[in-house]
């Protein structure tokens, strides 16, 4: 389709400029960010665009090509409201900025148009949020840092659309740069780069599309057991968090809980923040092989340990091993969503058809398999001139 047109037709005026953001996968550390430790995100070759121009009064309007639908507002005016669905993210950017003491003098027209699946788990929600108050930032020249464009995201997803999210998606893209995965304090919002030596080889994203189910109520049991966990170790240790323990410490820590099930809950947090540590290590040292173990080790762990993946990632995670990845494993919330895999450059057309063939016969669904480039965060694509 072409967006110019569709622009036009929605806002009867011209596009002045285009913009996009990427989407993220998480390369290593899941489920752990609640536990004091660091994930590994990267900014992914898989993009939502806008295309923008400035309006003479204060009425956001906005457009998704994916949704079909069209929402407009006056500044002044914003509230959430369940009416304006997804343009919630939108209207909600604008809201936060305002609150933030930042001037939005005048309004926009904004049409999004998006390659990210929506509520797949490669962050469709933040890529919007950070494109968005991007563009902001830029047209209004309100100064922010991409630091802060996370930040202003992050409090919009929390206040304004009501989603108690960490800050890793949002700064996942926003701090996104090409070859490099971000190592991320979430809990104090610290960070460094690792370079993505991969040579040869390449991320896969393979997507389930198991069809949605009740991910946050799951993902909230996770977050009690933790807090249940360090509250009978403290009885012993005197840790803040269960990042804190060491590999080391597990025997004694199975001793404190006597509960089996908590246990290997406590057992994955801190072996998977250990495996965080060795896949950066092994990032520096080019060991491919122990970048394909350690995630598949990550994987079995969110398997038998953490139970969050599921039959649908089991098996895609089962066929892409089958296929020939050096390593596997799910990336995000889990319960379904999407995995990533290690795999080398020149197999990828038969990789894709092996794990699309054993998948289907074993689920009856075709999943969506696409490699993808690490890549940088939002930026301004084209400037028309008239
Ligand atoms: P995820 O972030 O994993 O993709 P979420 O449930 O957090 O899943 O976010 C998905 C929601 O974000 C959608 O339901 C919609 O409200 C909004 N969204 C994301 N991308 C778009 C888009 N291209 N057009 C309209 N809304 C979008
Ligand atoms: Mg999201």
């Amino acid at each position: 389709m072409n967006l110019d047109q569709l622009f036009f037709d929605n806002f009867y005026t011209s596009p002045e400029s285009r913009y996009k953001a990427p989407a993220r996968i998480n390369l290593i550390g899941e489920h752990i960010d609640y536990n004091g430790g660091k994930v590994l995100p990267a900014a992914i070759s898989c993009y939502i665009t806008a295309l923008v121009s400035k309006r003479d009064d204060l009425v956001i309007a906005t457009y998704s090509s994916n949704i079909g639908s069209k929402y407009a507002v006056e500044l002044n005016k914003i509230k959430y409201s369940k009416e304006y669905d997804w343009a919630n993210y939108v209207f909600g950017v604008f809201y936060t900025l305002r609150a933030a003491g930042y001037r939005i003098p005048f309004g926009l027209n904004i049409l999004i148009d998006s390659q990210i699946p929506l509520g797949s788990g490669l962050s469709s929600s933040a890529a919007l949020l950070d494109l968005v108050t991007y563009i902001a930032n830029d047209i209004y020249n309100l100064g922010i840092s991409m630091k802060n464009i996370a930040k202003i995201a992050q409090n919009c997803e929390n206040s304004f659309c009501g989603l108690k999210c960490g800050i890793m998606d949002q700064a996942a893209i926003a701090l996104g740069l090409r070859d490099k995965c971000i190592l991320l304090d979430c809990a104090k919002f610290e960070y460094e780069y690792f370079d993505l030596n991969l040579g040869d080889y390449t991320f896969v994203v393979m997507k389930t599309n198991k069809p949605r189910s009740l991910v946050e109520s799951k993902y909230n049991k996770r977050v009690e057991e933790c807090e249940k966990a360090l509250s009978l170790i403290n009885q012993e240790f005197n840790v803040n968090n269960l990042c804190e323990l060491k590999i080391e410490d597990l025997t004694r820590v199975e001793q404190l809980i006597n509960d089996e099930t908590i246990y290997r809950r406590v057992r994955h947090v801190v072996t998977e923040n250990d495996r965080v540590y060795q896949f950066a290590r092994a990032l520096r040292h080019n060991n491919i092989e122990l970048l394909g173990q350690l995630l598949d080790d990550s994987h079995s762990s969110l398997r038998y340990d953490y139970e969050v993946t599921g039959e649908h990632l089991d098996t895609i995670v089962e066929a892409a091993k089958v296929a020939g990845a050096v390593g596997a494993r799910m990336t995000g919330a889990g319960f379904g969503g999407c995995a990533i895999a290690l795999i080398k450059k020149e197999d990828f057309k038969q990789f894709k058809a092996n794990v699309e063939h054993y998948y289907y016969s074993h689920i009856g669904i075709m999943p969506d398999v696409f490699n993808v480039d690490i890549v940088d965060g939002p930026s301004k694509d084209i400037d028309y001139h008239h």
